[in-house]
């Protein structure tokens, strides 16, 4: 039996994502060399985690600008060992400290991990494998014998070792993690050139929808959409501003949309983009701007909408919470990435062993709630369904790890039968 919301031609979810993100055009032009991109602002490192490098970064400096010893022992030149096993030791050098004199044939310096590598040595022996020869209470009569042959250069870690003065250290269209701002740091960068936020006004729609904390009256809900996809898109790094609960009327949705489209690159609804008699959203979207498509073969969130309106990107979820999370997740996260300038990327899709059967009629593809987990004894992922996929299910995305991806031809599977899964992407995790 064929799927009842299919629609024979319904768009495809491959084509729509496709037709979605060729209409998007970056914030900014990552492959020109001007220092003076539009759309740039220089922020502080310490606010850039999350954020999309509009310059590349080159390093100015040595990592580390000097060599250094990568243990606890002495330092000392390994052609001193030519004379003899025993070298007398003459100072220290520790962390921030370094020993400011030079080191002789036959002299060794005390030094810790980190510490500048006196003049004339070039070797650290760890001090687990020399025997320190206290030979009078008078410490400068201290000096070392070595249990262990050493090497030239052993336990140095020579200046520029990690990043050379001159090296590209990233590329613009990096996204920073806090790694990389750990590198930023170590070179002596303490503001980046970045992307500008994307700025998305984020509007549900609905009659029945009333903020949490208050009463509800017969007939109404609490409106959660707004809060789940302004959370997605804050955690993509993405500026947001929320107009809730907005009438299900031509005008008052007319009415914060042109407001919106003045200041925001990206409208997003929810709601409304059904074919219900109160579902208002595409019809006004329809005298106010473009739309690109109006559904897709998927499930849930057949009615998902895509358009202009004036400079902005206009994005219709559909109203039910499932479907709304689901499809932000799919097509407007990645429509964010794109226009922070990141490179296409294609979701992590694997096989995983199906520990239960699955209802699934052939007409959409279907993105149903999964948990998966890796069975310890064969090393082999297995996929068990969250249970109840319907699309106003809201504690089904909160309970699953990923989606399983059913084809739009596919029928039901059975346990044990191989399916594809889709681990769910940060934006989708705490
Ligand atoms: P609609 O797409 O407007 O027909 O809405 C479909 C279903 O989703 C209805 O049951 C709505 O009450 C519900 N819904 C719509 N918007 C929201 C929202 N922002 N929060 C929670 N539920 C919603
Ligand atoms: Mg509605």
């Amino acid at each position: 039996m064929i799927d009842c919301c299919s629609q024979p031609g319904l768009m495809a979810f491959d084509d729509g994502k496709q037709r979605l993100l060729n209409a998007i055009t970056p914030l900014i032009d990552l492959q020109s060399n001007s220092s003076n991109k539009p759309n740039q602002e220089a922020i502080p490192i310490e606010e850039a985690l999350g954020r999309v490098l509009s310059a590349s970064i080159y390093a100015q400096v040595n990592v580390p600008p000097m060599d250094n010893s990568a243990m606890d022992g002495y330092a000392f030149a390994q052609s001193s060992l030519d004379d003899s096993e025993e070298l007398k030791l003459i100072g220290q050098s520790f962390a921030g400290h370094p020993f400011d004199g030079v080191v002789g044939r036959g002299q060794c310096v005390r030094i810790m991990t980190g510490a500048m590598m006196p003049q004339g040595t070039d070797t650290v022996v760890m001090q687990e494998n020399v025997t320190l020869i206290d030979k009078d209470s008078d410490s400068s009569l201290k000096s070392i014998a070595f249990n262990h042959k050493t090497k030239y250069s052993d336990n140095v870690r020579e200046k520029g070792s990690a990043v050379k003065s001159g090296d590209l250290v990233f590329s613009t269209g990096k996204k920073l993690a806090p790694q990389d701002l750990g590198l930023i740091a170590s070179l002596g960068v303490s503001s980046v050139n970045v992307v500008r936020k994307v700025k998305v006004a984020v509007i549900s729609t609905g009659d029945e929808l009333q903020a949490a904390g208050t009463e509800l009256a017969p007939g109404q809900i609490y409106e959660s959409n707004s809060i789940a996809i302004s959370s997605m898109l804050k955690k993509l790094g993405a500026h947001v501003k929320v107009y809730k609960n907005v009438a299900d009327c031509k005008e008052a949705i007319t009415e914060v949309i042109n407001q919106a489209k003045q200041s925001f690159d990206m409208i997003i609804t929810s709601g409304g983009v059904s074919v219900g008699d109160a579902d208002y959203v595409k019809e006004v979207i329809e005298s106010v701007g473009k739309i690109e498509f109006w559904k897709l073969a998927i499930k849930p969130g057949k009615p998902f909408t895509f358009g202009t309106i004036d400079n902005a990107y206009f994005i219709g979820l559909p109203g039910n919470p499932v479907s709304a999370i689901v499809t932000f997740y799919l097509l407007g996260a990645p429509a964010i990435e794109k226009l922070q300038g990141l490179p296409a990327s294609e979701p992590t899709r694997l096989t995983a062993i199906l520990d239960n059967d699955l209802r699934k009629k052939p007409g959409r593809m279907d993105f149903q709630r999964g948990v998966y987990r890796v069975d310890v004894k064969t090393n082999r992922i297995h996929v068990a369904s969250v249970g109840n996929q319907g699309s106003g299910i809201v504690t089904s995305m909160s309970s699953a790890n990923c989606f399983i991806v059913l084809d739009r031809e596919q029928g039901n599977c059975s346990a044990g039968d191989e399916v594809i899964i889709e681990m769910f992407q940060s934006c989708l995790l705490g």
